[in-house]
């Protein structure tokens, strides 16, 4: 079988305009002087449902706009067509039946050989897919970070959300003079309780522990994380040492009625938490770290002290 070379494609704008209408990408001209539409594409009636006939001047685009985005895109188009400049634009199109398509507008500048400007040609493309996976990534991302904020088995603020709560109480504090109160807090006997009643029945006590100690401080800007393993912590803005101790005696005493059974445990029956609690009127002069050092070296102390109880003072 022979077979005829292909032919030079001539420079037939019958082929031209076959090509160009097939094409997802919706071409178009706009002359310059009259700002009028030379051409455009049938394929947008299928999209935006305005026929042909109806982009008459640069207006019908411009109305055919979302009213969010019309001016500023409007305005970018012009700016760079006066300045000769190739461009693109992202904006919202109104289809005929109150909707709207995601476009991308894709412009290049024609000028006459002394550079005036002569037409703009371009292509609209559809992005509105492309649209929606960026507002789903969008939403997404948003997700990742509140999770990553979040203690995955508690579900209570973790460490991160921690810090950056204390910063900013401890620069309100400093800057309002008030007292900041902070409880640290630990389960007693906990590996005790994981080596007699296994991990998952641990994890079900730090979650239960958790859910109990969400109700200790109760004013709105009370804060309650997850320090580690089994050590949660409280920040109490505008709280005093005497305030700040009723709520660390309140934390104790949830926790005990939760009666969670602990035969391994050498103070009680029942799972049972130590606390360490500080409270600071913070000058600038003061670092943060030094005071959750004193924080937690009451915890410690608690520890020593026998367990289940609270230590406030050195
Ligand atoms: P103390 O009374 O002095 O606090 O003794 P303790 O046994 O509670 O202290 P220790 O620090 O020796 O043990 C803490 C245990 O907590 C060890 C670890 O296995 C357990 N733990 C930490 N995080 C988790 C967790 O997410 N799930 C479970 N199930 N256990 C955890
Ligand atoms: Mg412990
Ligand atoms: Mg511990």
């Amino acid at each position: 079988m022979t077979r005829q070379a292909p032919k030079q494609m001539e420079p037939d704008s019958a082929v031209y305009k076959t090509l160009l209408e097939s094409t997802k990408a919706i071409p178009w001209k706009i002359d310059w002087a009259t700002m009028k539409f030379a051409y455009v594409g049938p394929q947008i009636e299928a999209l935006l449902g305005w026929a042909p006939e109806s982009w008459v001047s640069v207006e019908d685009w411009a109305m055919r706009i979302h009213a969010e985005d019309r001016e500023g895109v409007v305005n970018f188009c012009v700016a760079q067509s006066k300045a000769g400049v190739d461009h693109e634009a992202d904006y919202r199109a109104i289809t005929r039946d109150g909707e709207h398509v995601w476009i991308r507008d894709v412009v290049h500048v024609v000028r006459k050989p002394d550079g005036e400007v002569e037409a703009l040609i371009g292509f609209m493309f559809d992005i509105t897919e492309r649209k929606k996976n960026e507002a789903r990534l969008a939403e997404l991302q948003k997700e990742l970070e509140a999770l990553s904020y979040r203690d995955g088995l508690t579900n209570v603020a973790n460490r991160r959300m921690f810090d950056s709560a204390l910063e900013v109480e401890w620069a309100n504090a400093v800057r309002n003079r008030t007292p900041l109160s902070v409880i640290m807090l630990d389960i007693d006997y906990f590996k005790q309780y994981n080596d007699h009643y296994g991990h998952i029945r641990g994890d079900a006590c730090l979650k239960q522990i958790a859910g109990a100690l969400g109700a200790a401080a109760t004013r709105t800007r009370d804060f309650f994380a997850r320090y580690g393993g089994e050590e949660f912590v409280l920040i109490l803005p505008e709280t005093d040492r005497a305030s700040g101790l009723k709520v660390a005696q309140r934390c104790r005493k949830l926790v005990l009625k939760e009666k969670i059974p602990h035969e391994k445990s050498q103070v009680d029956s029942v799972v049972t938490i130590s606390l360490g609690m500080a409270t600071i009127v913070p000058s600038r002069q003061d670092q943060h770290i030094d005071f959750m050092e004193t924080v937690d070296k009451r915890l410690y102390m608690a520890k020593q002290r026998g367990r289940n109880c609270i230590v406030a003072e050195d």
